[in-house]
């Protein structure tokens, strides 16, 4: 039951009100709620006297969680959006990178998963701001990437492309996660055990590896393999020749950083185009000046033509490469510029200030898998 402790009542209350702790109320009120303010599915709430006697109750034997998980399908199948909050369980298949939104100016972080049940539906789920956090932090401390499990009590629903997703809510929302490779002792967690058990009757420890792969944070394009065997190796002065698009190895030093580039921008959603802020196009062909078009949201992609409101963090840094024959200037890409900002804990999306994680690989060796696009040379 959801419970609420009027704004002038609180400073009385909040060091009575700790969170996992059990407590016996005296003297309530009990009230209809409303359903837009209504975060757990009962229609009545618990609201605080003036009066009200709270008092620590040692003895409490019941659930600390008490779980309801929803299944997938009956999130999935809708059509519109229902208001209430729910839990839901699954494995952790997919997750992507981290995703930096600019919302009204200020950034912040965002990271799409991707979660199964033991039948093998899938659940779309969004993480934002803290809760991100803590997903990238689970991740630092577990060894394996297989067998993860999510909880998400008092998740909320969301219709993302034509698709029912879900996502934490504004308030209240819980992220547990769980290694499922080990055994799940706490008994407040019982019911997160019981759905590990039957994950494991249908998947075995098979695809473990599968799906580590899936969410592994670093470049999927490379593997070692790649590099040692398919691609031919060349040394910089050689590149000359390789035509358009053909693959190459090379092994340099990165000398310097082109500064000047940046090392991220404001992305479409679609094409990965850089945008520009829609009240900001100059229309050089026209010679009145252009009418402020677009709210400060709107932003215009020249590539796919229109205005978006959707956009992406892109990463891109434009680095100079030298070897004993000459320098090139290689683009890395979103993957190669994420597992270096990965193992950031913190970083400022702000112009013209680079992270030191990154100007830390200026003087460093590495090498490279690179091909020619028609402005130069581009590492994929
Ligand atoms: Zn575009």
């Amino acid at each position: 039951m959801q419970a609420t402790v009027r704004q002038a009542l609180v400073n009385g209350f909040k060091h009575q009100l700790e969170e996992g702790s059990a407590i016996t109320l005296q003297r309530y009120s009990l009230g209809e709620i409303q359903p837009e303010y209504r975060i757990v599915k009962r229609g009545l709430r618990l609201s605080f006297l003036s009066n009200t006697i709270i008092e620590k109750c040692p003895d409490y034997t019941g659930s600390l969680y008490r779980f309801d998980f929803r299944p997938f399908r009956t999130i999935t199948d809708l059509k519109t959006e229902e208001d209430d909050q729910f839990d839901v369980i699954g494995q952790v298949v997919a997750c992507e990178d981290l995703d930096n939104y600019d919302k009204n100016g200020s950034a912040g972080k965002k990271k799409p998963i991707t979660l199964i049940d033991p039948e093998g539906n899938e659940l779309s789920c969004t993480l934002w701001g803290s809760y991100t956090q803590q997903f990238s932090d689970f991740l630092d401390k577990c060894s394996d990437h297989g067998k993860i499990i999510a909880v998400l009590q008092l998740a909320m629903m969301k219709v993302w492309d034509g698709k029912m997703c879900i996502q934490n809510g504004f308030k209240a929302t819980r992220l547990y996660l769980f290694n499922g490779k080990d055994t799940i002792s706490t008994d407040g967690f019982r019911d997160v055990e019981a759905f590990r058990q039957s994950l494991l009757v249908v998947q075995g420890n098979e695809n473990s590896e599968n799906t580590a792969s899936r969410i592994s944070t670093a470049s999927r394009n490379n593997t070692k393999e790649d590099f040692v065997s398919k691609v031919p190796m060349n040394c910089i002065a050689e590149l000359l020749d390789v035509g358009y698009g053909v693959p190459s190895i090379i092994v340099g030093t990165i000398c310097a950083i082109q500064e000047e580039e940046g090392w991220w921008y404001l992305g479409c959603r679609t094409c990965r185009k850089r945008v520009v802020k829609s009240s900001e196009i100059v229309d050089l062909e026209n010679e009145t000046p252009p009418k402020p078009s677009g709210g400060p949201n709107e932003w215009w992609c020249s590539k796919c033509k229109t205005t978006i409101t959707g956009i992406k963090t892109q990463f891109r840094l434009q680095v100079r490469v030298q070897d004993d024959t000459g320098t090139v200037s290689v683009s890395l890409f979103n993957e190669e510029v994420q597992v270096m900002v990965d193992n950031m804990t913190a970083y400022q999306l702000s112009d013209g200030l680079f992270p030191p994680e990154i100007m830390d690989i200026v003087d460093k060796k590495f090498v490279f898998k690179v091909s020619i696009d028609e402005y130069g040379i581009k590492k994929n």
